[in-house]
């Protein structure tokens, strides 16, 4: 363990900061055009600038993920929202969730149609009702209570991962095996933000994994699992494999192990990404963020779209550099 870093890492105390993600499993680096890395990279770029217009300005670190992540939940570019993966019969079905570090309450929605931003329901979810998640037709009633914009399925459709989709139906048409993803490009998005009063949210959404069945719904929605926040601790939002980050319990692990074993955020972080998960080909990673703005970021896959910024660092990152 590099103690000296760590003990240094804690002690930079942040004004205020915001880590992203667009997903773990990206476009591989041999692949990446120039074009697709300008679209890519600008997206995140633009996240962190709305991020960070919010928690410059005494914005709560609450109000500063909703933003970002509806930002990217409105990028074709990401499975979110606009852009989401398809399940096995063509549709997408969005899973969200938040939660406040500041009072732990939290919020979440599964399995959602027609709610233009998901993030925006789990929202509402945690701070408008006595529950913590609704899936499905009732998410999206009390949605439109709500006031929230509604879209159409059709605005969610990218003609990509309609492809993506009709490539695993031929596969397992061709195999007689059955296939959840075959090129492990995860995309989900999630922001955690620390605010200059101290707090800390952090929020997750996605479409979940190319060819989900049934009503599958993964990590995203799951406080805990996909996403978690303490102001006494971190705040995470994870992405990959949803099976596993939701049997190894990832975004409160991260927590767990700070609070208990006294590890830093980059130590408990890394170890649950590169050796927990790794050892049992649970493939992803996650951000997460301290009280004092140090930031993780370790993933397992070939890449995950990222950023951070806050008042004297500002970064977007796609591959391990
Ligand atoms: N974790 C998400 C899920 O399993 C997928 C992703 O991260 O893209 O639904």
């Amino acid at each position: 363990m590099a103690k000296s870093t760590s003990e240094e890492k804690v002690h930079s105390q942040k004004e205020w900061a915001m880590v992203i993600h667009g997903g773990a499993g990206t476009i591989l680096e041999s692949e990446m055009t120039p074009e697709k890395f300008k679209q890519f990279h600008g997206a995140l770029d633009s996240a962190l600038t709305i991020g960070q217009k919010i928690l410059a300005s005494n914005g709560s670190a609450l109000d500063a993920i909703e933003a970002t992540i509806k930002f990217l939940e409105d990028s074709p570019y990401f499975n979110a929202g606009r852009g989401a993966v398809f399940t096995h019969e063509g549709k997408n079905e969005l899973d969200a969730s938040v939660m406040d570090g500041s009072n732990k309450e939290a919020g979440a929605v599964g399995g959602v149609t027609n709610i233009k931003h998901p993030i925006s329901a789990a929202i509402k979810v945690m701070t408008n009702s006595p529950h913590v998640m609704m899936v499905g037709r009732g998410a999206e009633q009390f949605s439109k209570q709500q006031g929230l914009e509604q879209a159409d399925p059709s605005w969610f459709k990218t003609d990509r991962r309609w492809e993506s989709l009709q490539k695993i139906l031929q596969k397992e048409k061709s195999t007689g095996a059955v296939y959840e993803e075959v090129d492990s490009k995860f995309g989900t998005v999630g922001a955690v933000a620390l605010d200059k009063n101290g707090n800390l949210a952090a929020g997750t959404s996605t479409g979940g994994m190319t060819n989900k069945k049934f009503n599958r719904i993964g990590d995203s929605p799951i406080i805990g699992a996909g996403t978690y926040a303490d102001n006494q601790l971190c705040g995470v939002s994870c992405t990959g494999h949803g099976e596993f980050f939701i049997r190894y319990a990832v975004a409160h692990d991260v927590a767990a192990r700070m609070d208990y074993l006294n590890e830093t955020v980059e130590e408990a972080s890394d170890f649950i990404i590169n050796t927990k998960l790794k050892e049992v080909d649970g493939s992803g990673g996650l951000i997460a963020l301290d009280k004092n703005g140090n930031y993780a970021m370790p993933f397992n896959t070939a890449g995950m779209y990222r950023g951070y910024i806050s008042p004297d660092e500002r970064f977007v990152k796609m591959y391990k550099e």
